[in-house]
């Protein structure tokens, strides 16, 4: 079913629309922000509504204080950095609902925003507790999802609220995940190539799944690819390998032979002899894995493997490092995948915050079509599921 964007809803003028935006970023110990993509992204959305003359009030979430009202995890320092990235003061409201953010509410003027405290501080939200949503519409007239990366979860600010305001719409960043991924998955210019990577098959074995009905060719590389290996009969030594899924492995690799989707595995590795950044390393056939010795990143030859199958895809899909990226002794094959998709001729999309840091890191990040900034929403995405938080806005009896 449809969805209505916030550039096709009604005139936005001195309404109160809610905004839920995703401003969970990363910061250090002193509270500093060290990565603020999630608020730059949701910025178009909230100065539209600005410049439309609404009255903004932002709902987010920021990590996870469990229900509880924790200063550590206080909204002010992402609304301090909105409002640089704006050039206009967003206040920043003392709670979720209540008598001081009715009284900052009532004084707000059109092309104002106000940000509302942690959205989390209430077991309602992760509960999606109709009580809460009702408080946290707080009389709204238009409700704006533009928090891609928690729309797979049903919580109140995402789902619930949707039945307490009368006019539901979808944000901008909104738009790009939705766009960039029916681009991808359902009508992909190919051939279509996915690369998956990360710690373990159990976490993607559904994506795995779909990927097969609808891609070309798959490259598997980080630890999850010696599960594959050990399933073709090498002996892996100690690296990650989950045997209880060794006979899945096998099907998958059947079930792309029947398809005739393309299947590649790393043909070399770098080995360690221990799970650390100054282990002994040393460059080695995937035949040819010392008992006892660990895989930490994909080799050079399955680098170049690996770019060589994206030679003439249109369409490319990544999701997970291809090793311990975080050790510089092993973030070699990840920066060198990170090239191979920064130089395709190809639409190229990347989703996950592994992925992500990866691409910045190897400062690919501008040659690629679009980052994702889900990492389980954009999981579900690929397992063909549809997310709450999308299925919410679906315009169905409303106006
Ligand atoms: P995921 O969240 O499943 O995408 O996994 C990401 C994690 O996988 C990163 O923290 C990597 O360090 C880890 N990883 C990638 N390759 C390997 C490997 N060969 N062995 C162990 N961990 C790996």
């Amino acid at each position: 079913m449809p969805i209505r964007y916030i550039d096709e809803s009604k005139d936005l003028k001195g309404k109160k629309v809610c905004i839920r935006v995703d401003f969970n970023i990363p910061q250090d110990d002193k509270g500093n922000i060290t990565e603020d993509t999630r608020i730059v992204g949701a910025v178009p959305t909230i100065k539209y509504a600005l410049d439309q003359g609404a009255k903004v009030i932002l709902a987010s979430h920021l990590g996870r204080p469990k229900g509880e009202k924790k200063s550590k995890y206080t909204m002010a320092p992402a609304t301090r950095r909105l409002s640089e990235l704006l050039g206009k003061k967003v206040k920043q409201a003392p709670d979720c609902f209540g008598p001081e953010v009715d009284a900052m509410i009532a004084s707000m003027k059109p092309g104002e925003a106000i940000m509302l405290e942690n959205v989390r501080f209430y077991p309602g939200e992760e509960k999606n507790d109709a009580e809460f949503a009702r408080k946290l519409a707080n009389g709204c007239e238009v409700y704006v999802n533009d928090a891609f990366a928690v729309s797979h979860r049903a919580h109140a600010s995402v789902e619930a609220i949707t039945k307490h305001i009368p006019v539901i719409a979808a944000g901008f960043l909104m738009r790009n995940e939705m766009t960039f991924f029916d681009k991808a998955m359902r009508n992909p210019v190919r051939p279509l190539v996915a690369i998956l990577g990360g710690a373990k098959v159990s976490g993607k074995l559904e994506v795995l799944e779909t990927l097969l009905n609808r891609v070309d060719k798959v490259v598997i590389g980080g630890g999850m690819a010696f599960t594959f290996l050990k399933a073709m009969g090498y002996s892996v030594g100690k690296s990650l390998v989950e045997d209880e899924l060794i006979l899945t492995a096998k099907k998958i690799m059947d079930k792309a032979k029947k398809r005739g989707v393309m299947f590649y595995l790393p043909v070399d590795c770098i080995v360690a002899n221990a799970f650390e950044a100054t282990a002994t390393n040393f460059i080695t056939t995937v035949q040819e894995i010392p008992e006892g010795w660990m895989a930490l990143d994909i080799g050079p030859a399955s680098a170049t493997l690996f770019a060589e199958t994206l030679r003439d895809a249109k369409t490319v899909i990544w999701n997970g490092p291809m090793g311990v990226f975080e050790m510089d002794a092993f973030a070699r094959g990840t920066f060198a995948v990170a090239e191979a998709v920064g130089s395709a001729f190809a639409t190229t999309i990347i989703g996950g915050g592994d992925t992500d840091s990866a691409v910045r890191k190897a400062g690919v990040d501008t040659k690629v079509s679009y980052i994702s900034t889900g990492g389980g929403a954009f999981l579900e995405l690929l397992e063909g599921k549809i997310l709450p938080g999308v299925k919410a806005l679906e315009i169905k009896t409303r106006k």
